[in-house]
């Protein structure tokens, strides 16, 4: 057993302080708030303890696109070009390299579960590797190197894209992305390893993917698992939708059986008034992700209305140009009061809900520091240029992801004084960023 002690911690009842916390066979115990410190035996927890935080939308290879996509301007359309031209390099050894290093880093910002929408299936043209699931099993080995939970979201990538005369063929690079037919994705996505640490779930990639039908067979297949998909993050999505389909990208999931409350929508950014009602009466998450919103210039999506509907937030990294689940929390905020002129549209407590909304991965059991549930950890500084004097219950509002002390996942520290176990995480990301580049 294993037995802590924090100064503070934010509790399922709230901000406490001088908490005892026992962990045994991965679990917490017991949680005591107000307890007299213990002796020099008992670990203390340095700043202000919260759950570990749930990376809901990764995409963990964009990452090697970080800072290096801002000459010349461009749009979400251009970006995409390079990210394709970054994907057609991917092999399941490189890619074990790189998304080793970004799980690390992602670690190291207090995320104990990631969830990778993975969609970089097969050899370039399309053909499969020996093992069809190479990729998918390299993802599960980074994660487990570098001591975080993973959700699998296995993505169903059909169509090469929507324009108003309907769907498009899949391009060269995109032909690496696809099963073919809903039926050989699913058969795949059967055989992938069970592996500890590891959820596998499904993905539909979008409407401008997967058509109608398929939609209707993916959500089907996917059973109980989470199912994510990417939601109205582009108008040029919406437009299309429309003017083929005659209606939303939301009404159209909505008519396949895909909103159900185990459905992530993913931006969920550019919607009408019906579709926030369909969201939340269908108790989906929603997922932001705004840093990466911010980067793509997608927009700013209706979180406080999304959630008055009944739909449960969620928050991603998503393309890695930042990877800061408290700078997520924040800018959800910032976007609502630029948006709406008003302060204070999400409480502290509810960000801090969205960053840890592990259910949503399929780890009901993670996301408090309560007993029973897995004993995930993130200790903030509160002694930083950044954090100091702040006030320890509205900390997420002041702190970045610099300023985590210690990470515990499943109650293993693997974070410890701001190192990851692993060691140089920057020269992991610089190695492997590298060697993507190399010839280019
Ligand atoms: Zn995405």
């Amino acid at each position: 057993m294993t037995t802590l002690f924090a100064s503070h911690a934010l509790l399922p009842s709230g901000p406490a302080r001088d908490i005892l916390i026992e962990i045994d066979g991965g679990r917490f115990t017991s949680v005591t708030p107000d307890a007299t410190p213990p002796g020099p035996d008992t670990t203390r927890l340095r700043g202000v303890a919260m759950p570990g935080f749930a990376n809901a939308h990764s995409h963990a290879f964009h990452r090697a696109l970080r800072g290096r996509t801002h000459a010349g301007g461009g749009t979400f359309w251009t970006w995409r070009e390079a990210m394709y031209s970054l994907a057609s390099r991917l092999d399941p050894d490189n890619y074990l390299a790189l998304a080793r290093a970004v799980y690390a880093e992602m670690a190291l910002a207090g995320i104990t579960t990631v969830g990778e929408f993975h969609y970089v299936h097969h050899a370039p043209g399309g053909r499969p590797y020996d093992d069809p699931n190479a990729m998918g099993h390299a993802l599960q080995q980074a994660a487990n190197d570098a001591g975080l939970r993973l959700t699998l979201l296995d993505t169903c990538y059909l169509e090469g894209g929507l324009d108003a005369s309907g769907h498009l063929p899949l391009d060269e690079l995109q032909l690496r992305f696809s099963d073919k037919t809903v039926e050989a994705w699913a058969s795949r996505v059967g055989e992938i390893d069970a592996r500890p640490g590891t959820v596998t779930g499904a993905a539909i990639h979008s409407v401008r993917a997967v058509t109608p039908g398929d939609i209707a067979q993916a959500a089907m297949a996917s059973a109980d698992r989470p199912l994510h998909v990417h939601l109205s993050e582009q108008p040029a999505e919406n437009h299309a939708t429309q003017a083929y389909y005659g209606r939303t990208p939301t009404a159209l999931l909505e008519e396949n059986g895909a909103l159900t409350p185990r459905t992530t929508a993913v931006h969920a950014t550019h919607l009408s008034e019906r579709d926030i009602r369909v969201l939340g009466d269908a108790r989906v998450t929603a997922c932001f992700c705004p840093t990466t919103e911010q980067d793509l210039a997608d927009g700013i999506g209706p979180g406080r209305a999304l959630a008055d509907a009944g739909a449960r937030l969620s928050l991603g990294s998503d393309q890695n140009a930042v990877v800061d689940l408290i700078g997520e929390a924040r800018a959800l905020e910032a976007g609502e009061r630029l948006a709406s002129l008003q302060r204070g549209r999400f409480r502290p407590d509810e960000l801090l809900a969205a960053a840890t909304a592990h259910g949503s991965l399929g780890w009901t059991d993670a996301g408090a520091i309560a007993p029973g549930m897995r004993a995930d950890l993130v200790c903030v500084r509160t002694d930083t240029v950044r954090t100091a004097g702040a006030d320890p219950a509205q900390i997420l509002l002041a702190a970045t992801a610099a300023d985590i002390d210690s990470v515990w996942v499943d109650g293993v520290p693997v974070v410890s004084g701001g190192a990851h176990r692993l060691g140089d995480v920057a020269g992991l990301l610089s190695d492997a960023i590298g060697e993507l580049w190399a010839d280019s």
